[in-house]
């Protein structure tokens, strides 16, 4: 059987090793994905690092990693719309295709959802099975480097089109890669202005070069006084919860206009209470965020990018996939955007 190199949860104990391991055989309905570009997402940070949420949800051994680009190498005998050196990405949440919401063409509301490198194998390796549901065109005129982050992009797009932006003034709280990349989606979705913030200048500093109208590091200074700085008198009207962090979506309330919007994307990983007088007597609302959707959030990252979005200043690192140590590394240092490996010599 053919070999090929992954990055394998194989132990359950922190860290990741690079094995050999068989290229994985296709069924007639897949697709065998040659994967030249991964980046790496938090999510993968927590399996290596074998937190409380892995060690509940991940089987060893685990193939990791779900943002990537690649080319197909062969399909199944039902595929007929892909061929051979298309370049693909695919997306992370494998739908049952048979529930309630499926059927009704809602596959991001599936309750049976599937994720690539999680609990099914993933991209973090030469070659990636995808079933053809998944698999997504790209335009090949766009850079690899950016198809590779659309996982990632699709939950910045999905939260930051929740609402109507066109002329709006939108808070975003959490200036990781996702909250950069909802900065310049908001931007090009015709946001007024675009108030970020976060306690690491690093990353505010990413936000300002994707678009930030003014960035706040909330250790130093207030939303109040950025507020104040602005001319605005009222409140955001839009805003977009990206840190986790249970602060910030108080400061997200606190902040908000009358009749104001709120989409939450971070995971705050335990319970958080919040004051729902507020809620009900400032008309907010709020609505949470879970993926993408498919395939629509797909379609508004590509039409995007080719009318002039630019995400590449989050792009921060590049490694051959055997540095995978450093990557995780300067992922876990805060001192980073997207950190790309790469799995075909260039
Ligand atoms: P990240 O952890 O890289 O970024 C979060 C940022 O928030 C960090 O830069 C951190 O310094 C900052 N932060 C911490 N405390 C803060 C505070 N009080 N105020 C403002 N900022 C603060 O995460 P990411 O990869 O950019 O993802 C953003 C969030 O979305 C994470 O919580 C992640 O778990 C979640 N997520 C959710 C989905 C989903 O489908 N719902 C998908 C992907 C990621
Ligand atoms: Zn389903």
């Amino acid at each position: 059987m053919e070999k090929m190199k992954a990055l394998v949860k194989t132990r359950p104990e922190p860290g990741l090793w690079l094995e050999d391991i068989p290229v994985p055989s296709i069924g007639i309905d897949d697709v065998l994905i040659k994967v030249h570009k991964t980046s790496i997402c938090g999510t993968d940070v927590h399996i290596y690092n074998w937190n409380e949420w892995a060690r509940k949800t991940i089987p060893v051994p685990m193939t990791i990693g779900h943002e990537f680009v690649g080319t197909v190498a062969a399909t199944g005998s039902n595929v007929h719309d892909f061929k051979t050196g298309d370049v693909v990405s695919g997306e992370g949440h494998v739908a049952c295709g048979h529930c309630r919401n499926c059927m009704a063409g809602r596959r991001h509301l599936c309750w049976k959802t599937q994720g690539v490198g999680v609990n099914r194998p993933g991209a973090f390796a030469e070659y990636i099975r995808m079933p053809i549901t998944n698999v997504w065109y790209c335009d090949p005129k766009i850079p690899m480097d950016v198809l590779c982050c659309f996982d990632p992009l699709g939950n910045a797009t999905h939260t930051a089109l929740s609402f109507d932006a066109l002329g709006e003034d939108f808070l975003i709280t959490g200036a990781g890669p996702i909250g950069c990349m909802a900065t310049a989606v908001a931007r090009h979705a015709g946001a007024r202005y675009v108030v970020v913030t976060d306690i690491n200048p690093y990353r505010l500093e990413i936000a300002k070069k994707m678009g930030a109208t003014l960035t706040v590091d909330v250790r130093y200074e207030t939303i109040q006084d950025a507020q104040k700085k602005l001319g605005m008198k009222e409140g955001f009207d839009v805003s977009l919860e990206m840190s986790g962090n249970p602060e910030a979506l108080q400061s997200i309330l606190a902040n908000a206009c009358h009749g104001s919007k709120i989409a939450i994307l971070g995971i705050f990983g335990r319970e958080t209470a919040i004051n729902w007088d507020v809620v009900v007597f400032n008309g907010l609302t709020i609505r949470s965020i879970y993926g993408r959707e498919m395939y629509r959030t797909w379609y508004q990252m590509t039409s995007m990018i080719q009318s002039g979005l630019d995400i590449t200043p989050v792009i921060t690192h590049r490694f051959h996939h055997t540095e995978y140590e450093e990557g995780f590394e300067v992922m876990r240092s805060g001192l980073s955007g997207k950190v790309i490996l790469n799995w075909i010599d260039e």
